[in-house]
């Protein structure tokens, strides 16, 4: 009650003053991060229903220089906030680029795609399209094993010069996927609008199939509406074999989870696939 306010715990709740103290410290550690080469790509293979894989998705990491490794809920969000994920975002399609230039050249990578996280905020800029044109040319890539996956986020703002953008994009080869399905309140509507090869269900949904009906029918029903759409539909968070066979069975032929790989290091990946060839 309000007499025992003396006694909340405020401990637990920082100050307005601590929490942005905190994220200005967090904004200047990811600036020296950036300059110093601190953030990386982890990879998570994307494979077909035998386990083969087909590609890989790139998941920014960023080595800190005290807290060790940290994943994007450290700090993404913050970053969004302060603008500087259009740097890490940069950072990351640098990476992927990189990569997709040395596996062009090795028997065993060269069929890989790769897939690259873009924020809305990265979208939105004015050179934004000149930006990935310099990336892909400066390490003449092959457009077509790219693909960018982003979310329903970027049509909050400039609808029509968004589309534009992608329809520019496609036209290079690259591919667009559309991230996190069926979590946003009107994807439907935007289905037809985007100019998109692929769309992925979100985890959310994939985690639910086997014990929640209703999950199943709306994961049926979104699989459905993506055939209707000619769109190649991946699965992400799969975990089990009763996960993987309900969503092969119904028409899934693209998976991510940890039931095949969880995100590796760049050589791990590496060194996973060549031993694979091997065998
Ligand atoms: P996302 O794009 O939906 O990526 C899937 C997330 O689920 C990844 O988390 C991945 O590690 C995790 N995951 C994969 N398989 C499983 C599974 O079987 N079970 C469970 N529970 N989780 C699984 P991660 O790497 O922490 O990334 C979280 C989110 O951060 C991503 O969600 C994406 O929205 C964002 N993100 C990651 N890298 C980038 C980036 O380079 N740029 C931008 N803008 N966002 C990024
Ligand atoms: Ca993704
Ligand atoms: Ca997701
Ligand atoms: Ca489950």
């Amino acid at each position: 009650s309000k007499s025992e306010g003396n006694y909340e715990p405020k401990i637990f709740s920082l100050s307005r003053h601590e929490e942005l103290t905190q994220s200005n410290t967090l904004a200047l550690e990811i600036k020296s991060s950036l300059k110093e080469g601190n953030f990386c790509i982890y990879l998570q293979p994307k494979v077909d229903r035998n386990g083969t894989t087909l590609g890989a998705e790139a998941l920014v990491r960023w080595h800190h220089p005290t807290r060790g490794l940290l994943s994007p809920a450290d700090f993404l969000e913050q970053a969004e906030e302060n603008n500087l994920i259009i740097e890490i975002g940069q950072t990351v399609l640098e990476k992927a680029c990189e990569m997709l230039q040395k596996w062009q050249s090795h028997a065993a990578f060269s069929e890989l795609t790769i897939a690259v996280n873009l924020s809305a905020r990265q979208i939105w800029q004015k050179d934004f399209i000149d930006k990935i044109m310099h990336t892909i040319n400066s390490h003449g890539i092959n457009t077509k094993k790219l693909t960018l996956e982003v979310t329903e986020s970027i049509l909050i703002e400039d609808i029509k010069g968004t589309i534009e953008k992608l329809n520019y994009l496609k036209s290079l080869g690259i591919s667009i996927s559309l991230d996190d399905f069926g979590t946003g309140y009107s994807s439907l509507n935007y289905l037809h609008q985007f100019p998109i090869d692929e769309i992925k269900i979100d985890k959310s949904f994939v985690s639910d199939i086997t014990s929640n009906k209703n999950t199943a029918i709306i994961t049926r029903s979104i699989i459905g509406l993506a055939q209707s759409f000619n769109l190649n539909i991946v699965a992400e968070g799969v975990e089990n074999k009763e996960e993987l066979s309900f969503l092969s069975q119904h028409g899934v032929s693209i998976f991510q989870g940890y039931y095949f790989s969880r995100p590796l290091s760049i050589e791990h990946f590496e060194h996973k696939l060549n031993k694979r060839e091997h065998l």
